[in-house]
């Protein structure tokens, strides 16, 4: 049961909200709904679509004539530098996830022996893939292949799909890796190449993955939860 969702103590739960606003950058609403549970109950802060930016008053204080212009990015620091320096309680805490991963929240006060933090539901029990294959084609994941998945296809020897992955060295060692190239060149190719249109006893417009066994980490990983699905255009939790 605890597969589908994780435990997170509070440093961690303040660095998962960290790369969320690193990952999704002008999530103007959520974070006009952070303000007073991070700031402070009275801070005034609105959307001004205009600019796609926001005004706020001063931290804790509900002076609109004092409001000032503040773009998404440096309310997403401020809220972060308070959030770290004066962690809410917990109840708050739980509240802040709850809104920003999109996901049902628990606190937890040492009941099962972890310590103090919070239980996040990933959500992936309901996610059912469709096989559009909409994140094959249209997610950048060029530069994310691991030394873990280059290495298994080593031991399994499979050469169809080294030749698909471009080596950049240092010293003459493997730093990085690009996927997928055309073959004997460092040229990307246009989409996935282990991508195809599955039988026709499957319903139209529906995609198989060649490599479904051993394909990149990245991939068997997506979407890693409700939001990043809802964030990255995946329909697997829809109907
Ligand atoms: S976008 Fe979502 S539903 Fe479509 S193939 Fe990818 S994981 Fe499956």
């Amino acid at each position: 049961m605890d597969e589908e969702r994780i435990f997170l103590s509070i440093e961690e739960a303040i660095s998962a909200i960290r790369n969320d606003f690193c990952q999704y950058p002008s999530q103007n609403r959520l974070f006009l709904e952070l303000c007073p549970l991070i700031l402070g109950p009275n801070t005034a802060a609105v959307e001004d679509a205009r600019y796609n930016g926001l005004w706020i008053s001063a931290p804790g204080r509900r002076h609109f004539s004092r409001m000032r212009k503040i773009s998404s990015q440096e309310l997403a620091r401020i809220l972060l530098d308070t959030l770290t320096a004066r962690p809410p309680p917990i109840e708050v805490m739980a509240e802040i996830c709850r809104r920003t991963f999109a996901a049902q929240v628990e606190p937890e006060s040492n009941g099962t022996g972890r310590g103090t933090g919070l239980w996040v539901d990933t959500g992936m029990a309901r996610f059912k893939c469709r096989q559009c294959g909409r994140c094959c084609r249209e997610l950048d994941y060029r530069h994310e292949l691991s030394a873990a998945d280059y290495q298994l296809w080593q031991e399994l020897g499979r050469t169809d799909i080294l030749e698909r992955v471009a080596t950049i060295t240092r010293s003459g060692r493997i730093i990085s890796y690009a996927i997928w190239v055309e073959p004997g060149t460092r040229r990307f190719a246009p989409v996935c190449p282990w991508l195809a249109p599955a039988d026709s006893r499957a319903p139209p417009g529906t995609w198989i993955c060649r490599i479904h066994d051993v394909k990149p980490e990245i991939c068997r990983q997506y979407p890693g939860s409700r939001k990043h699905a809802a964030m990255t255009g995946c329909t697997g939790f829809a109907g």
